[in-house]
This record gives C-alpha cells, structure tokens and sequence, in this order.
C-alpha cells in the first residue's frame, strides 16, 4: 500500500484530501504544521509528501529544502499562490511537481498516478540491475562489468556468480552451490565448483586485491555484501 505524508494546515481541506486518498487505498498520515511534518517527513518513509506552501512555522519551500537535505522523497506542492516566481521556487527548493489551489480531487490523483507510475518504472530498472562494490550484472542484458570493464563470463560462471550476487553474505556450501548451477542430477563431483569459483576470480577480482568470493575452510563459499 502507498504511504502519503500530507502537510496541510487547512483542517477541513486536510481532512478531506485524507478521505479521498484513504478512499483510494493510500495509508495516508496528516501533519498540521512545517515543524511536524518536517520531522514526520524525515522519520519515516513515504511515497510521495503533499506540501502546502504557506504553513504556520516553518513554510512548505523551507520544508521541502530540509527533506530534499536528505531524502529523494517525491513532493507535490499544493498552493494557492499561483504565480510564476511561486511555482519556480517551489521546483528549485527540490518538488517534483506542483498544484495550484483550488484544484479538483481527480487532478491530484491523476499526478499521483504519475508518480507511482514514475517509481515503480524506477524500481524495475534497479531489480534488472544487481551489484556488489564495483561489480554488476544487468540482468537483463545478461552483462557483467567490473566499473568501465565489462568481463565475458561462460554460462556456469555467470550462473555461479549470480548464486552469490543474489544472495549477498549467503554462506554456501559446495553441494548447494552444485545444486543451484549445475542443476540436482548433475554427476559432476563438488570439486568443480572449487574450480568454477577459481575461475570467476580470475575474471571478476581486481589481480592482486582480496576476492569478491570469500573461501570458509571447510564449509563453502560467501560475498559480503
Ligand atoms: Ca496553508
């Protein structure tokens, strides 16, 4: 469920934002002033932040610099000062959008979309992307690299890798690792993967520095995330 920080002082317009997004599944939290929301904007983690510009305390482009200090959070400004400067201080103090007041419930839900739409297209680019230190793998594009350098894998190493990267500071043992890449009705011996893991080092770790992959004596292999 999406989670809205709605930062208005106008009780009866907040209270009825929050109905209608609350309507519309969003958990949605209210604060009444900069100050709180502020805080309430930095403690938490929030889909999107709806922020009233002119607030008692600490006013919305104040607030929105503070959080923009740390946080990448999407803000939408609500305002009802509706003039060029306003809308262009409102986007240099870091919002993503803006919303003149009054505006219809449809047209904030309709931005809203955008945003939730904008995220989670972001977020399936970063699923199809994993990385540890210098390295990644683009899934997607099945390619490895190690900063610039992109290193050619055969299928088994790039199955192997893809064991650790998935599943970073996982201590696997041999007869896993044989299992997950190879596959359970492979009659290979577990020393091939003590070979397999020697040649993903050759390829993947900086020559002379300590491996991605971390040999437990005895018990299997691990990359610390
Ligand atoms: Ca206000």
């Amino acid at each position: 469920m999406k989670k809205i920080l709605l930062i208005e002082d106008e009780r009866n317009l907040a209270r009825f934002i929050e109905l209608e997004l609350r309507h519309e599944s969003f958990e949605t939290v209210v604060s009444y002033d900069g100050n709180s929301g502020l805080e309430r904007a930095l403690r938490e983690e929030w889909d999107v932040i709806l922020l009233d510009l002119m607030l008692p305390g600490m006013d919305g482009l104040e607030v929105c610099r503070r959080i923009r200090e740390s946080k990448a959070t999407p803000i939408l400004m609500l305002t009802a000062r509706d003039s060029v400067t306003d809308r262009v201080s409102g986007l240099d103090s870091g919002a993503d959008d803006y919303i003149p007041k009054p505006f219809a419930i449809e047209e904030l839900l309709a931005r809203l979309r955008v945003v939730f739409r904008r995220q989670d297209m972001i977020a399936s680019d970063q699923r199809s992307i994993l990385s540890s230190g210098e390295l990644s793998v683009d899934l997607d594009a099945r390619i490895v690299s190690r900063g610039e350098q992109i290193i050619e894998l055969t299928k088994r190493e790039y199955g192997l890798l893809l064991a650790f990267m998935q599943n970073p500071n996982r201590v696997f043992s041999r007869e896993t690792l044989l299992d997950t890449v190879w596959g359970y009705d492979a009659a290979v011996d577990t020393n091939v993967v003590d070979v397999y893991v020697r040649y993903l080092r050759n390829k993947i770790d900086v020559p002379g520095g300590t491996s991605c992959i971390q040999t437990l004596r005895g018990i299997g292999y691990v990359m610390k995330k």
